[in-house]
């Protein structure tokens, strides 16, 4: 689904807030730690951003083809979404890092369905938990990756 309108961040912020672990000009951005240019809601260095992580960032609702509704900006929906972060058996797998505590159970519930729908899978954070959306077999892989200590795309 493709959209008419391009979209812009108004005033959401959330990718700069610490909801992202990032590294901006040697000042680690964590939660709890927004990134320091950040200042109020607007990114303070904009043109002088740096190309990464700044520029390579591509935001799940903000990206041109984006599926998401306009009532899911991340700010809005509490949830930061990654597309096609990773692919397991040749499957994409979107990732969601919550914007706060979590998603709101209104996005999460849409974002599910959708997954569903279209074949997607889903991988998604509640507090530092991570959870997965999908087959049984992709939740027993994922599982195992957690169990090992690796990331839910296997770091
Ligand atoms: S999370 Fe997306 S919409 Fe929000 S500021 Fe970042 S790029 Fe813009
Ligand atoms: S430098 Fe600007 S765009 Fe990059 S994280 Fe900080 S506030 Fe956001």
């Amino acid at each position: 689904m493709s959209r008419d309108v391009t979209r812009t961040c108004g005033s959401c912020t959330a990718c700069c807030d610490g909801w992202l672990q990032i590294e901006v000009r040697g000042h680690k951005v964590r939660k709890g730690q927004p990134c320091p240019f950040s200042i109020a809601h607007r990114c303070s260095i904009y043109p002088e951003r740096p190309q990464h992580p700044c520029r390579e960032f591509v935001c799940g609702w903000l990206v041109a083809s984006s599926p998401l509704p306009d009532w899911m900006r991340p700010d809005q929906s509490s949830m930061i979404m990654l597309a096609a972060n990773f692919f397991w058996r040749g499957l994409p797998v979107d990732v969601v890092v919550p914007v706060g505590e979590q998603p709101k159970k209104k996005a999460l519930d849409w974002l599910t369905r959708f997954c569903a729908e279209n074949r997607r899978l889903l991988v998604y954070q509640i507090g530092d938990e991570w959870f997965a959306f999908g087959p049984p077999m992709f939740q027993t892989d994922i599982a195992s990756r957690l169990a090992r200590g690796e990331t839910p795309w296997g770091d």
